[in-house]
């Protein structure tokens, strides 16, 4: 037996795959991957496979940067966990400044945690206590927009719309209001149905979360600047505080550092993970106005009541830090413009083959249909299948198919990328015709 089918039979046997039924676990090919380097994932005998998904969307500066390595080497040798409680440390209090300099004006607080999820659950929590404790404990419903994703737990699942993943659950969770879903791409009408929401009921609600500019776990769903600042003003108007989801959105996954930036907006509370620590580690912060920490002055009684274990921790914050010195050096965001530009148009031409529809792409995110929509697509599935044949790893979200590369990714590499997912879906596309 080689080690790969050592390993895959380990698996298949006593691993419980994250969104795949036990049935698929045991029967869908796996890809048994013993290096990364920038874009690629390598197997054991060296067959090199583009991670197209940016090894679940937050990839943003390739496998394996050396520079990420080396400050994650650095920072084990001094101290690679340390509690939050009434200690610090250099790369907390350090990454905490410089996370607030290149955050949208306002956001002058950093509370940290783990993963997107619990980035989300701060917010939520932050948003919901500062209600109670000054004077406004009446605002405790949350809105959202139809289709959000905001995580796995409890309270991100309430806040989020994909049924696919949150159905079975309702009974757990807490309502959360939120207009009807677009029609034909026609986001107009949900955003006015969300400022109806929020005029009817501004005393009491608390806070309204949002992806800014693109829902992802909905299908890399895109919605104009102009509905993001509309927003912005409606939820000023009610005094009510807005929270932008960024954790898949932010560290320049749209173009700009945070696709609030696109609109020109600060929100109240911004979630961000995933591409924080450039992938490589576990790692979130939620950050929030001075106005929301002032609410939380006052006796032990009127402190934000969470903390995680790893809350801060020295090797994550390590390696965040040296993810936004990577984006100064390197001027990637800057870098990143003509590969969006690339990406665009190579997306838009995917039209020229029958059954691909609504071509979308925003900085290094892009994303197409086949079939008809939806999470339980199968050509979606097909597609994948035959890109790992040809080279890439792709994840669809069913019968979505979307590329979310390095920021940093070479010319050469994105064009290779591109021509796989070409024809790819051309040889399921056209076969079935
Ligand atoms: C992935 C994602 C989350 C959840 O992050 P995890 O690290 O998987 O918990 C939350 N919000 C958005 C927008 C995401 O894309």
């Amino acid at each position: 037996m080689s080690s790969d089918d050592e390993l895959i039979a380990l698996d298949r046997a006593h691993l419980w795959r994250p969104y795949t039924s036990s049935e698929d676990h045991e029967k869908r090919p796996l890809f048994v991957v013993h290096r990364a380097e920038g874009p690629w994932l390598i197997s054991e005998d060296g067959r090199r496979v583009l991670d197209a998904s940016g090894s679940w969307w937050c990839n943003n500066l390739g496998h394996s940067h050396p520079r990420l390595r080396a400050a994650i080497a650095r920072q084990s040798e001094r101290m690679m966990h340390c509690t939050l409680a009434a200690a610090t440390h250099e790369p907390a209090s350090r990454l905490a400044a410089e996370l607030v300099r290149v955050a949208p004006d306002g956001l002058s607080r950093v509370f940290y945690s783990d993963n997107g999820s619990t980035a989300v659950e701060v917010a939520l929590k932050m948003a919901f206590q500062y209600w109670q404790q000054n004077g406004r404990p009446e605002r405790k419903r949350f809105l959202a927009l139809p289709g959000g994703y905001h995580g796995d737990t409890l309270g991100a699942m309430s806040a989020g719309d994909v049924d696919e993943f949150t159905d079975i659950f309702r009974p757990l969770l807490f309502d959360v209001q939120r207009p009807p879903d677009a029609v034909d791409h026609q986001w107009e009408p949900v955003f006015e149905g969300l400022f109806a929401l929020l005029r009817e009921g501004a005393d009491q609600i608390a806070g309204v979360i949002v992806e800014p500019m693109v829902q992802g776990a909905a299908g890399m769903r895109m919605y104009p600047a102009g509905l993001l600042s509309a927003l912005r003003e409606e939820t000023q108007r009610a005094d009510t505080f807005l929270i932008a989801d960024e954790v898949f959105t932010g560290l320049g996954r749209t173009g700009p550092m945070w696709a609030c930036d696109h609109a020109s907006i600060a929100p109240d509370l911004l979630c961000t993970a995933k591409g924080l620590s450039g992938g490589a580690l576990p790692f979130a912060a939620t950050l929030a106005t001075g106005r929301i920490y002032d609410g939380f002055r006052g006796d032990k009684s009127r402190a934000l009541m969470h903390g995680h274990t790893f809350c801060g921790n020295p090797l994550g914050a390590a390696i965040a830090r040296e993810v936004l010195a990577i984006y100064r050096d390197d001027a990637v965001l800057e870098a990143a413009k003509p590969k969006a530009t690339k990406l665009a148009a190579r997306i838009q031409s995917m039209t020229e083959i029958t059954g691909v529809t609504a071509p979308r792409s925003l900085g290094m995110c892009a994303a197409f249909d086949v079939g008809e929509r939806g999470y339980m697509g199968k050509i979606g599935w097909q597609i994948s299948d035959a890109a790992l044949e040809l080279g890439a790893h792709l994840r669809p979200l069913g019968n979505t198919v979307y590329v979310v590369p390095p920021l940093n990714i070479e010319d050469a590499d994105l064009d290779r990328l591109l021509d796989i997912v070409r024809e790819s879906t051309e040889r399921v596309l056209v076969s079935a015709q």
